[in-house]
């Protein structure tokens, strides 16, 4: 008896050795994905792209669901046109539904596909109750403690401003590139992108015009990412996630006197309904994007976290833990449900018949809005609750996931390396929706990044309040898209 003890217990303890000798291995060959590149010397830009950055934002090219500011989308075209004279009278412009653009910058190699560079003109309006919450007034341009404040600083006028900056500086330098380069600049992607980047779609398909590769808005460099990860994270959107709205209905025959209330009533079944689904969220799921994610980052974590990374076969269930602890990284990993709008009676003495319920997914690829509702139907199992479709201007299915080897994918690595040599370059999952959705049947290779460094705290003012760009980060921007154009015309 005491010999099989002894038997189980070395057994145990050559298992266990096995275990921490697979961990040590596995972490200590976990090689790194980070590309080296050669030391970049920073350029001076001058000092006037900060007025021209500050007088865009003056022009209050808000998005509405109603309508669009007609005068101001025609103020920023001509504007832009002015400050611009090489990028107007040297690159060919199409418009496109009177407020979007596209440039065409004609290479010398017709045989390079062209890429494309995006943005979006437009930019959320600011509420009422908001304003003076605001240390700078949201459409005043301020420049101030080396920042220029106001809405589009961040999301997205930033972006058109620094590419159309970086055109004319190269223009000036007479630079021709071997690759042609289009911009395109939708006017309504806060409100869906219909008449924008559809309508721009629809003009590259009839022109029969693809691309290498395209590069929007979508993820950025964010400082202290993840705990165990020092350096600057620098995230490269492969794939966005899925938008779908669906309606929760209770519709009973009866509703009745608040006197003498049923044991079920209309609220209490869809109540009950939206707990369920709050106490059954999807499954967390490290799908083919999150994987390439934690590929390039695992290494470059300090340990215990590299070790971590490393031997997802043992540890998965504590990385998505930690990944649950954020909001953020949470919605990384799995499909979301938010409930947004809830609708119901009348009067505080009547029971109502029907209530609903509205809620917002946001799906990751793997999945489709049909196997969201499959799961609803599935979790909620009652009857009573009737799930439909509403169909929201953002709707659409997760994206394709682009490739992380691809030219555009190493001509973004590469530039971010350049102008950030710090940073984690990484591949990822953008959480949110961006134009670029429209753009899978004119480009196998999409990618989302905004090469600009923020901490989580600014990461709020993206469509909140005191919406800013320091003047650094912006000149920096300018520096990347130079670059990026250097390194894709080849
Ligand atoms: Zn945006």
């Amino acid at each position: 008896m005491r010999k099989l003890k002894r038997l189980l217990r070395r057994l145990l303890l050559s298992v266990l050795l096995i275990i921490m000798a697979i961990i040590i291995i596995n972490t200590v060959s976990y090689s790194s994905k980070q590309i080296s590149v050669s030391t970049f010397n920073k350029f001076k830009i001058s000092d006037d792209v900060i007025q021209r950055l500050s007088d865009i934002t003056k022009i209050t090219t808000t998005s509405y669901p109603s309508h669009v500011d007609t005068a101001a989308f025609l103020e920023y075209h001509s504007y832009v046109d002015s400050i611009f004279p090489l990028v107007d009278s040297l690159l060919k412009k199409t418009t496109v539904n009177q407020f979007s653009r596209i440039y065409k910058w004609q290479g010398r190699n017709p045989n390079l596909k062209p890429y494309l560079l995006m943005a979006h003109l437009d930019v959320v309006p600011v509420e009422k109750e908001s304003q003076t919450l605001w240390t700078e007034p949201p459409f005043s341009g301020k420049i101030k403690d080396n920042f220029i404040w106001g809405r589009g600083t961040l999301d997205d006028k930033v972006s058109a401003m620094g590419i159309l900056e970086t055109a004319e500086i190269l223009l000036k330098e007479n630079y021709e590139p071997q690759r042609t380069i289009y911009f395109a600049f939708g006017h309504d992607e806060e409100v869906g992108g219909k008449n924008g980047a559809q309508a721009i779609v629809e003009y590259f398909l009839q022109k029969k015009i693809t691309f290498e590769y395209l590069l929007d808005e979508g993820s950025l460099i964010l400082e202290n990412a993840l705990p165990g990860l020092t350096r600057p994270l620098a995230l490269i959107g492969t794939a966005e996630k899925g938008y779908c709205t669906l309606n929760l209905a209770v519709n009973l025959e009866h509703g009745g006197h608040s006197s003498m209330p049923p044991p079920e009533t209309a609220i209490g079944i869809l109540s009950h309904a939206l707990a369920t689904l709050e106490d059954h969220p999807f499954p967390a799921a490290i799908s083919q994007n999150a994987q390439e994610l934690f590929d390039h980052i695992g290494p470059e974590m300090s340990l215990p976290n590299k070790a971590i990374f490393a031997n997802l076969w043992l540890f998965k269930g504590i990385l998505k833990s930690q990944f649950e602890k954020s909001a953020a990284s949470n919605a990384m990993i799995r499909t979301t449900i938010a409930p947004t709008m809830l609708e119901g009676g009348v009067n505080d003495n009547v029971l109502p018949t029907n209530v609903s319920a509205t809620i917002n997914f946001r799906i990751i690829p793997g999945q489709t809005s049909e196997t969201i509702i499959e799961y609803l139907n599935k979790t909620i199992d009652d009857e009573r609750v009737k799930v439909s479709r509403i169909n929201a201007s953002f709707s659409s299915e997760p994206s394709k996931i682009s490739s992380s080897s691809s030219f555009g994918f190493n001509a973004l690595q590469k530039t971010t390396k350049e102008i950030f040599p710090q940073s984690v370059v990484a591949p990822s999952l953008v959480i949110t929706g961006t134009d670029s959705r429209f753009y899978e049947p004119v480009s196998e290779n999409i990618y989302r990044f905004m090469p600009v460094q923020l901490t989580n705290d600014d990461l709020k003012r993206i469509h909140g309040i005191d919406e800013r760009i320091s003047i650094d980060s912006y000149k920096t921007m300018i520096t990347f898209y130079y670059q990026l154009i250097l390194n894709s015309s080849i």
